[in-house]
Formats: structure tokens, sequence, C-alpha cells
């Protein structure tokens, strides 16, 4: 087999965009000044921040105003729970069972009642329960799209259902954002969290976009930047990077979708010919780059470390705690079977993928999958 240097992990985060690092440049060097400084210097820097602002509400479809800059989505979902919760009546958040950690953390460090809706065995929300739940909740915060599997929320009929009971719907859009074409105008949501990194922008910025009029406390206290919504000089090269990312990626969207999906299908029509294969959720119902597969009798961190001897990066649903392997919650929550849960690789493809790379990750999976079954076999005997 030939060493190769393919990476399968974009949910993770995405290499820096050439065009990106070009536009930020400046702004880590000729364009140093704070941008809440006076003089001329200063306002050179905060016109870089407006353009930025520009860029992102084009892309998003919004009002800049309604934008606030934060150090990535970790950050913009604490502010979205953290901020709203604070600040409204009502203590109790509905949420899904599948969301990632940095909306869990904020709904527990809000101190507030938390009911989280489940999912069936495609990943489905059950909007029942949900609609169930919502009387009376301060904030519902449920995900576009899920980072361990790809499978992606109604987003138009949960907003439908939150609308009916008044209740302001968050959504952690990380990974739906550059990936799907998504406009704030048109979707029934009042606040939802970026980051710059998944779209092949830097690390350690992205915004919280939240509805003309909501309410919300900072998280991070300090000086009046943002409108008061979050304190700190801004990371005005990262603003910049996020601004030029999500410019490329929504703008590159009509012909990378649906060439990552071809590329990320023919990954799972691969997989599915593996017996003991399961692919998490309906192909239809994935967001184009992601596919979580689970392999019966097959280790998902021996597929990983088998994979990466290859030179194939991908990741595991896993999580390591102390010391180790936890199946994946998301994975539980969709009713697997701890063992099976344990077998899964999560594939996350992004714009640099090539055809030829997706081939060779084809013929390298039956391998990789009976060594490790192999390992696992004689491991256990
Ligand atoms: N939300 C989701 C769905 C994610 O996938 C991630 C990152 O993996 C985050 C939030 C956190 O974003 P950041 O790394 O920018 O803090």
């Amino acid at each position: 087999m030939t060493c190769a240097s393919i990476y399968l992990d974009a949910n993770a985060t995405t290499p820096l965009h050439p065009e990106v690092l070009a536009a930020m440049t400046p702004a880590l060097s000729h364009f140093f000044a704070n941008p809440s400084s006076v003089h001329k210097q200063g306002q050179d820097a905060r016109a870089l921040v407006d353009r930025a602002r520009e860029q992102c509400a084009q892309a998003l479809g919004c009002d800049p105003r309604e934008l606030t800059f934060t150090s990535g989505g970790t950050e913009s979902d604490n502010l979205a729970i953290r901020g709203l919760v604070g600040a409204g009546p009502g203590r109790r958040i509905v949420t899904s069972a599948v969301e990632h950690p940095a909306v869990l953390a904020a709904c527990a460090e809000s101190g507030a009642e938390v009911a989280r809706v489940p999912v069936d065995g495609s990943g489905r929300l059950d909007l029942a329960a949900l609609d169930r739940a919502l009387p009376g909740a301060a904030l519902c915060s449920i995900m576009a799209a899920n980072n361990e599997t790809g499978i992606l929320f109604p987003l138009t009929e949960i907003g439908a259902l939150c609308r009916k009971h008044g209740v302001p719907l968050h959504t952690d859009a990380v990974q739906a954002v550059g990936k799907l074409p998504l406009s704030l105008r048109d979707l029934p949501v009042d606040l939802l969290t970026c980051s710059a990194h998944k779209v092949q922008g830097p690390k350690g910025a992205g915004l919280l976009w939240a509805r003309r009029g909501l309410r919300l406390e900072p998280v991070v206290t300090g000086g009046h930047q943002e409108r008061g919504r979050r304190g700190g000089t801004e990371n005005v090269a990262g603003i910049v990077g996020l601004g030029a990312a999500l410019e490329l990626a929504t703008g590159a969207l009509p012909e990378t979708e649906p060439r990552l999906r071809r590329l990320r299908d023919r990954l799972a029509a691969a997989a599915l010919a593996i017996p003991g294969a399961r692919i998490a959720g309906p192909l239809s119902s994935l967001v184009c780059n992601t596919l979580n597969v689970a392999f019966e009798a097959c280790d998902g961190e021996t597929l990983l470390v088998g994979l990466d001897l290859e030179g194939v990066a991908v990741s595991t649903g896993s999580a390591c705690s102390s010391g180790s392997l936890e199946p994946s919650p998301v994975l539980l929550a969709m009713g697997y079977p701890p063992d099976l849960a344990r077998g899964a690789v999560r594939l996350s493809l992004w714009s640099g993928n090539t055809e030829a790379e997706i081939d060779e990750v084809c013929a390298l999976l039956p391998v990789v999958v009976a060594r490790a079954r192999g390992r696992d076999r004689s491991a256990h005997t």
C-alpha cells in the first residue's frame, strides 16, 4: 500500500484557505492598531472589522448589526445560552440528546433546568416530544448538523414549533454553515453559532448571530466592544479571516456541495460493501461532507490507527476518559449497542479532497477493517 496523506477529518478542523491567509496577513502586520483607537491607524483597523462584518452578514443573509464576533463556536454557544437565559424570564432550556459538548456545558452552567429531546435510530429528532417540552421554556437550542454523524435537523419545523410556543430558538450551525445553502432571512431561528476554522478560516474566530431585539448578557465581560456583548480587543486578523472564509465557502457552495456529496456517497458504498457496517442516518439526511460508519467486531481506535498508518486521517466518535474508550454518547442516544458504537469512525471531507484520494480510501477500507478485526480478535483470545 502507498503511504498517502489524505485528510478526512474536516469536522475537527480544516486547513486555512490560501486566500484567507492572504486577506489576514495585512491585519497581522500593517493594520496592527486597536480598532477602538480614535486615531487614523485605529480607524483603519476598525474598517477591516466593519468590512468583515458586512461579508459575514452577506454570507448568512442577515443584518451586520446582529452579529457579535467571538473566539469561536464554543464561546458563541455559551453567549447564546448563558447570555439569553441569564437575561430572560423562565429557567428551562430545551435541547436535543445529541448536542455538542459546548451546548451541553453551557446549558449546565446556566443553572437552568434542561430537557433533552430524544432522537430515534436514524438520528431523527422526536418532534412530538419537542412540542411537549417547549411550553414555558426560556430557550430552545438544537443544532443544525451533528458534528459526529452529519445528521441534519429540520430547522424550519423546529422553528415553527418554537414560534408556536413563543420560545426563542438557538442553533449551533458550526457544521452546517458553508456546507449547505442557508439564509437567516428564511429560517425561523433567533440565534445562530458559526465557527471560522470549520470553513477554512482561522482557529479562534467565530460569531453569534442574534435577531434584533433579543437581550443578551455578555459572557466575556470587560470593555464595551461588540455593542457591549463581548468585552476584549477584537481579534482583527481572525475576524478578517472569518469574513473571507465565509464569503469563499458560501460562494463556492454550488460547486462544492454536490461534489463532496458524490465523493462521500462513494465512501459510503465502499463502507457498506464490508459485512457488519452501519452508517449513522440515511445518506439523504446528512450534510454533504460527513459519514459516520460503525463496523461490528471492530474497535474504532484500532481502525483509526490503521488508517493513520496508511496516511489517512479520520476520527472516532469515542471520547477517551481516564484511559478507557467510552462509546460516543451521540451513537448511544441513537440506540447503538455500546460495542457497535465503539467500532465507529467519522470520515469528514473538505473541498481539497480529490477523486483519486477517495478511490484510495475506498480500496483501503476493507483491508484496514479486516486487519483491525483480526487484531481485535487476537487481542481478546
Ligand atoms: N459546535 C459544533 C457542532 C462543533 O462541531 C464544534 C467544534 O468541533 C464546536 C461547536 C466548537 O467550535 P470551536 O472549535 O470554534 O470552539
